[in-house]
């Protein structure tokens, strides 16, 4: 049969490439997911269980596909490159990408952007850390630039000795520790042909550096840091020609500044709350901006919508629990098998006041503590 309709390709089998499943459907787009196991989050869409990593899994999986996207950064820029000069459509493209993988990188680039930021060096010696450490109070915050997420890989510290370890594997990334007065997400999604839609500024709510809460539109945000935020989204993604959806992690010092923490290109945990509560999600709009396809109103349908992650698990008499109790909240399952710690769903309340808001979503989400 001659396909009509494009076939979008996502690596990765995660939640992410889950949620894209249903937009996928109501646009009449196929989609298909190369995933780590047969019982990955997307298993829905899985039509092939492969290691990304492998240059010839991808490609044998690309060669189906009109347009190929990702639900993680993770794939080897090697990889990146061969199915690119095979002649896929990349979306967003490894030059990209490269700074959503590598935060010295992404540091190093956004500084030539000149897109504002905590204060950083690179250190591959403990001499440099401690320098940095010397003219910034005694305090800095440390990464890895590769392989962090959760907080994984950033660490606080007073002394270079705090990341010997680190060291000994190659350069860290020393940032200034930045006082903020709370942390806010940017999202964005570009199209290859240039046309970009923000969304509105949201809140991002962090417990023990993993996002617990996410609150749209950010409460009280002054125009000038809405301004600054889109603006700052606005020239990422055109100065680094991010296609699809690019979330920028900000935070709101406390002097006021917007500073960039890190990007993710990608539909990201800050634009769960788009589902139920935008016009267009953010899965709709990265399948949109990936086939270079008009792009969606992005305003909200509430006033507030709260969205709060669950971890663990979502066992189904706590969903039928939460659902019976909040009839207006909606539940997002990943369908993951539990594990302590790993996000397995959501929940997202809407409403017209954000403390009653706030209220009914932290009231289904009881339901899972
Ligand atoms: P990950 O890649 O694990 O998400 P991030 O770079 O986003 O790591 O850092 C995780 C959390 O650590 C952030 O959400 C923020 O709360 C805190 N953090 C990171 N960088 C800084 C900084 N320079 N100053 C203060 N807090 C920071």
């Amino acid at each position: 049969m001659r396909r009509l309709m494009p076939v979008v390709g996502v690596i990765g089998g995660g939640q992410l490439a889950r949620m894209m499943i249903p937009a996928a459907v109501a646009l009449g787009v196929e989609i298909r997911v190369l995933a780590e196991a047969a019982d990955s989050s997307a298993r829905l869409a899985a039509t092939a269980v492969g290691d990304y990593r492998d240059e010839a899994t991808v490609l044998e999986f690309a060669r189906g596909c009109d347009v190929i996207t990702f639900d993680h950064e993770h794939v080897p820029q090697p990889v990146l490159q061969a199915l690119q000069a095979a002649g896929a459509a990349v979306r967003p493209g490894p030059d990209a990408l490269l700074y959503a993988q590598d935060k010295l990188m992404m540091r190093e680039r956004l500084s030539r952007l000149g897109v504002p930021q905590p204060d950083w060096v690179r250190a591959e010696s403990a001499s440099e850390v401690e320098g940095f450490l010397a003219d910034h109070g005694g305090r800095a915050v440390v990464k890895t630039p590769r392989g962090g997420y959760d907080g994984k890989g950033v660490r606080v510290v007073s002394s270079a000795a705090e990341v010997a370890d680190w060291l000994e594997g190659g350069a860290v990334l020393v940032e200034e520790l930045v006082s903020f007065r709370r942390e806010l997400a940017q999202l964005i999604a570009r199209r290859p042909s240039g046309e970009s839609r923000p969304w509105p500024l949201v809140e991002t709510v962090q417990k023990g550096g993993v996002c617990a809460e996410v609150i749209a539109p950010a409460a009280h945000a002054s125009d000038a840091v809405e301004r600054a935020a889109a603006e700052i989204a606005t020239s990422v993604a055109n100065g680094l020609d991010v296609t699809g959806v690019l979330a920028v992690e900000l935070f709101e010092s406390s002097d006021g500044r917007v500073l960039v923490n890190e990007l993710a290109m990608r539909p990201h945990n800050s634009g769960h709350v788009t589902i139920d509560g935008s016009v267009t999600s953010q899965f709709e709009q990265h399948l949109r901006a990936v086939l270079d396809w008009p792009l969606g109103d992005t305003s909200a349908r509430a006033p507030w919508s709260v969205m709060i992650n669950v971890f663990g698990e979502l066992p189904q008499p706590a969903i039928m629990a939460a659902l019976g109790h909040q009839p207006a909240v909606k539940v997002h399952a990943y369908g993951k098998g539990p594990r302590a710690g790993r996000k397995a769903g959501h929940v997202t309340a809407t409403g017209d006041e954000l403390d009653e808001t706030v209220y009914r979503a932290r009231a289904a989400a009881a339901h899972f503590d």
